[in-house]
């Protein structure tokens, strides 16, 4: 790999070039935008074109600094990522080495709290940068999620940023730019990362083969994913087909025979899944909601369109027919404010609870205007 392979990001490939070729590199940057979209792949190709023995910015791929690079085994690039405290050795080596393998991905911790802790930031960026390069010339130092440091390893960080001793790069990326102490943003360059087009995402997708996307499946994920790579590539592991089941069912209450197993269901997705699963069952949900919006609509040229959830098109039928616009355009409001209350930790068993009873009032009403309208 190397900085010309990142795809969709143009503009802060392009930042980082022109600093460079006007030898203005800054000693901080903070990379922000959605997670998923190539941030720490980038923060890693720029260390590694730094470092390679060829001329300019692009990485060979084959020297020694690059092989080196290429295994995260460079002893000048520094990579530090978030992890409960507790976690193992092996473990802390295997996601080490995915960062490298597989750029698009997520750690997902369940329930346990993942941080940048003061020590690591001590021991590697604080450490690291007061020395000399071992094969230089750039020290690089990225920390991937920066929002999840500790506000004491932030602090900590900050004396660094004030005075970065010279030949280092600090490569912040955060997909939350406003949880990290102004102390710390003011201090860095910023670089934007946006969404990726679908079809970006297709082809990133299908260029890799150990991700095992055909065309079909690649298209569906990319369709799911608003904009993330990483989020396509996850939907994907965890099975996509049956993943959309699970949600048809939820969205047509299967399970759900009166408050107490409504009650039971939320109970469900707020203690078994982490914040990330539930992000994602809500924008599942979202979906499922969009395709009936677009099914509601009578107009031919929608009711052709390819819907996500085409296997249950009977059942996203039933519910078009049954719920009137502005229900399912409230529903839609709902689950998307769930969403950002699960994003600002909001009791998930509360969030889960009101969509679910919102859902099922919804459907409630349906089925008596429906049955009232047979009497009639
Ligand atoms: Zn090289």
């Amino acid at each position: 790999m190397a900085l010309s392979r990142i795809k969709g990001q143009d503009h802060a490939v392009g930042l980082l070039r022109s600093a460079f070729e006007a030898d203005r590199l800054s000693h901080a940057y903070l990379m922000h935008g959605p997670e998923g979209v190539g941030k720490e792949t980038t923060a890693l190709e720029l260390a590694q074109g730094l470092n390679c023995e060829a001329e300019g910015l692009e990485a060979c791929g084959s020297c020694r600094a690059c092989t080196m690079a290429g295994r995260l085994a460079h002893p000048d690039i520094h990579l530090l990522f978030p992890a409960p405290r507790d976690l193992k050795a092996e473990a802390r080596a295997e996601i080490l080495a995915s960062y490298q393998r597989d750029g698009y991905r997520e750690e997902d911790y369940g329930r346990k709290t993942a941080i940048i802790s003061v020590e690591s930031v001590l021991s590697e960026v604080v450490a690291g940068a007061n020395q000399r390069p071992y094969v230089g010339p750039w020290k690089i130092f990225v920390i991937a999620d920066a929002d999840r440091m500790t506000d004491e390893a932030a602090n900590t960080l900050l004396k660094t940023l004030e005075e970065p001793p010279e030949g280092t790069v600090i490569a912040l990326t955060t997909s939350r730019p406003s949880a990290l102490p102004a102390t710390v943003v003011s201090r860095c360059q910023k670089i934007p990362f946006s969404r990726l087009p679908a079809d970006v995402i297709e082809e990133i997708l299908l260029a890799d083969s150990r991700l095992g996307f055909d065309e079909r499946r690649a298209k569906a994920a990319a369709a799911l994913a608003q904009g993330s790579a990483g989020l396509a590539v996850r939907t994907q592991k965890e099975g996509l087909e049956a993943e959309l089941g699970k949600i048809a069912s939820l969205m047509q209450g299967k399970s759900v025979r009166g408050v107490r197993s409504l009650v039971e269901e939320a109970e469900t997705l707020a203690f078994r899944l982490g914040r990330r699963e539930q992000v994602k069952v809500l924008d599942l949900m979202l979906l499922w909601l969009r395709d009936v919006l677009v099914l509601s609509e009578v107009s031919a040229s929608n009711r052709t369109k390819a819907l996500l959830y085409g296997k249950h098109r009977r059942a996203l039928e039933s519910q078009a027919s049954a719920l009137d616009f502005a229900t399912i355009e409230g529903l839609i409001e709902k689950v998307d404010g769930a969403r950002m209350a699960i994003e600002r930790y909001s009791n998930p068993s509360i969030v889960f609870t009101s969509v679910l009873l919102d859902m099922a009032v919804a459907r409630k009403r349906a089925s008596t205007r429906r049955d009232g309208e047979h009497a009639a």
